[in-house]
């Protein structure tokens, strides 16, 4: 027996994402985690894109690992922004002003990480194993 998909909407949506490439897909054509997470709880709860979509799974986990690239590529960015800024404060100042300048531009660094980290750990949960976040 044939079921019918029960959010035709998100139907279209993998329907679209199947027929685009990882690349598109972990460029963020589709949204971010949190949006590919509505599309893999969909697939989780809909007997009729599953049965149509059997390997969504498998896709959305190697769009994942390319989604992973960039936020990795993007810490390095972060990191070579951060080491350069105190290098650049290191000289402008005496070692002892700055400092204060040093610790702002740290803490202000470890802001930035963390929202960076929070996709990264958004997308291992919701890509890889179409579970809930929080
Ligand atoms: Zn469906």
């Amino acid at each position: 027996m044939l079921y019918e998909c029960i959010f035709p909407e998100m139907r279209n949506r993998i329907f679209e994402m199947m027929g685009s490439s990882i690349e598109e897909i972990g460029a963020f054509d589709f949204g971010g985690p949190g949006d590919i997470w509505d599309t893999r709880r969909h697939w989780n709860c809909c007997p009729a894109c599953r049965s149509e979509f059997p390997s969504l799974p498998a896709v959305l986990e190697q769009a994942g690992r390319q989604m992973d690239q960039v936020f990795a590529a993007s810490l390095w960015v972060m990191k070579d922004r951060f080491l350069a800024r105190k290098a650049s404060l290191a000289k402008a100042r005496s070692a002892v002003n700055a400092y204060p300048a040093m610790i702002a531009e740290l803490a202000h660094a470890e802001e930035l990480v963390h929202e960076e980290l929070v996709h990264v750990l958004g997308t291992a949960t919701t890509l890889y194993k179409g579970e809930e976040t929080e």
